[in-house]
């Protein structure tokens, strides 16, 4: 590996990337360590880094799914789908909201 490619990668350290801040770059996996803003860590192959792919450990995805089905639960067309684990999941958000 040159230097200039090494540095490149080592200047990528303390950044954020959405959620991710990238701590250490692991070279034998090729893999940076990252923490992410809830609190997790995990490693996050260099390029999906760098290219945006990744952006959380997986949290931002499960709160994306969670906003989308909140929302066609408040506009009516959940209700129709409704399998018991989402109805469970709503029962689970009304009473948080009581
Ligand atoms: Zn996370």
């Amino acid at each position: 590996m040159s230097i200039k490619f090494a540095k490149r990668l080592v200047d990528k350290t303390g950044q954020k990337f959405g959620r991710l801040t990238a701590n250490n770059y692991n070279y034998d996996s090729r893999m940076w360590e990252c923490s992410c803003d809830c609190g997790n860590h995990i490693s996050v192959n260099a390029q999906n880094l760098s290219n945006g792919r990744t952006k959380s450990c997986g949290c931002a995805k499960e709160e994306f799914r969670r906003e989308r089905l909140k929302q066609m639960w408040k506009d009516g067309t959940l209700k129709a789908k409704g399998s018991p684990y989402l109805l469970s999941l709503i029962n689970q958000w009304e009473n948080h909201n009581e």
